[in-house]
């Protein structure tokens, strides 16, 4: 039979612990006892590895993620904003780009974050239009729901003093009116269609973040905020067969409309399927868009807004249920996840509801999502770079990122990186969960009983981001029966120093049974 074995190796399936796995085709045969994996081996005819040692765990599942927009920002197209300490290294940056591209076109560029900036203000159009007048600017904030464009951007985007904000949108203005090249949210949908219809194809951007995955040890992921673009260009790669991991998309409510009809829910082609719907509901704490129940702390004139009214939200949710598509729903302020929870409560029946971020989490909020029964979908890695949360927040901060109250609470906590917003790379994932910015940040002085285990951590990316995903029956465990998505790492990360984390490195991924990273041929892990 077409399979092998891996034995000589310690298996967490994650829950037990094994000394070997039989696989057989694309799923696990077996995982027990050396002994017993070889027995079914030689019955079933397998070649057999000896893994010399190395950990083998069921591959991660990064649950929210973006991945055509994790494939762009991989790509020289975009800038890479995250170490920006000022607006004058910002422009620094922008200068160098513009000036060995050809005028008129993009400068594009992701990460930065005013909090950093020595001039602690935000940029503006007119810092960009110094520097480079003749090329568009684009530069997203780290949060990518803000961002700030110089005046050819605005141009082409057609705005000027006299757009209205759009529902759900803001054009900054400065005292006389004028746009301040700070747009957030909503407002950013005609800068990005015409940077769409630019930029380089989808497929190559979703191979290229595909190929980063899986070398992380990333088997699945749910790829959050799918337009039809992204959709076709994911179904394209599945038919020619060479998308290496496993995608459950979540499209956009614009593109869920239009395909509803067309399109049943979990649709698949070979390893892309179609698994809910992203729905966006409030912004981020960085840029104070995210719907809170009280002011900020460090702005009292804001609260954030929903991006959609609730009635809006109502409608859609109940769309969303009629179809029988899993909602996801983005929401970081408590007053946002307020709001969906009750939505939730008014319509009854929804197929496994999500929550998207969840960053503010008092007590009853959490009590309710519990009776709800919905998972919550986090990024462990905000612990880390949200360093200024407690001035947005004040005394709100002991209700943030909530990991270990979620999971004693007996919530379904799936991890997830939100990337390109975090790194990808599960293991600074895990460290964040576990070290969760021990002398590093403020906020861990404030809930240090939020540290995860390593058991927790690695639960939560396995088993947790499979329920997530609705793919509790197909993966997220090895246990026979289950997909054989899996990935070999060459040091357990029961046994090594927190701090040796992210040494850890992936020896091979296996995707379906097929290994689609690195080798099993190991000499020495
Ligand atoms: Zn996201």
């Amino acid at each position: 039979m077409k399979g092998y074995a891996l034995v000589n190796c310690t298996v967490y399936s994650p829950r037990e612990k094994y000394e070997g796995v039989a696989i057989c085709f694309n799923r696990v045969v077996k995982v027990g006892s050396e002994n017993e994996v070889r027995r079914v081996a030689r019955a079933l005819g397998l070649k057999i590895y000896d893994l010399k040692g190395a950990v083998v765990l069921p591959g991660f599942i990064d649950s929210h993620m973006h991945l055509a927009g994790l494939g762009f920002s991989l790509s020289l197209v975009e800038l890479d904003l995250r170490n920006v300490y000022s607006i004058a290294e910002l422009k620094a940056i922008v200068a160098k780009e513009a000036s060995r591209k050809p005028r008129g076109h993009w400068i594009i560029g992701r990460g930065w974050d005013q909090e950093k900036f020595a001039e602690r203000r935000y940029p503006s159009r007119w810092d960009l239009d110094e520097v480079a007048p003749h090329h568009p600017v684009f530069l997203k904030r780290i949060c990518g729901h803000v961002a700030v464009v110089n005046s050819l951007a605005l141009k082409l985007a057609g705005i000027t003093r006299d757009t209205p904000d759009p529902p759900g949108g803001k054009i900054d203005r400065d005292d006389r009116g004028e746009p301040t090249g700070i747009i957030r949210e909503s407002a950013l949908r005609p800068i990005y269609s015409i940077i769409e219809q630019e930029n380089e194809d989808y497929e190559n951007a979703v191979l290229r973040a595909a190929f980063q995955l899986v070398s992380q040890g990333v088997t699945c992921v749910g790829a959050v905020s799918c337009d039809i673009e992204e959709l076709k260009a994911l179904f394209r790669l599945a038919k020619k067969d060479v998308l290496p991991l496993r995608v459950r998309t979540y499209l956009r409510y614009s593109s869920f409309a239009e395909v509803k009809d067309v399109l049943p829910v979990d649709f698949s082609l070979k390893n892309v399927s179609i698994a809910g719907v992203k729905i966006l509901l409030d912004g981020s704490l960085g840029a104070r868009t995210a719907f809170l129940r009280e002011p900020y702390s460090d702005d009292q004139s804001t609260r954030g807004v929903p991006v959609v009214k609730p009635e809006e939200l109502k409608e859609m949710l109940k769309t969303v249920s009629r179809y029988g598509w899993q909602p996801a729903v983005h929401a970081i302020g408590d007053a946002a996840l307020e709001l969906y929870l009750k939505i939730l409560k008014e319509i009854g029946h929804v197929n496994r509801p999500r929550v998207e971020h969840a960053s503010v989490t008092p007590p009853d909020l959490l009590e309710e999502m519990r009776e709800l029964d919905v998972v919550p979908v986090v990024q462990p890695h905000f612990v880390i770079s949200d360093f200024w949360i407690i001035d947005r927040l004040g005394e709100r901060a002991k209700y943030v990122y909530l990991f270990k109250t979620m999971i004693k609470k007996g919530l379904k906590v799936a991890f997830s990186t939100d990337a390109p917003v975090e790194p990808s790379d599960p293991l600074e994932t895990i460290h964040a969960a576990v070290t969760r910015g021990e002398g590093l940040v403020k906020l861990f002085e404030i809930t240090p009983g939020e540290k995860l285990s390593i058991r927790e951590a690695l639960e939560a990316y396995t088993i947790g981001s499979s329920l997530a995903c609705r793919l509790e029956n197909m993966c997220g465990t090895i246990r026979e029966g289950s997909l054989a998505d899996i990935v070999v790492l060459n040091r357990d990360p029961y046994k090594v120093n927190l701090s040796e984390l992210k040494n850890i490195r992936v020896l091979a991924t296996i995707v379906d049974g097929r290994v689609v990273y690195g080798t099993l041929n190991l000499k020495h892990p």
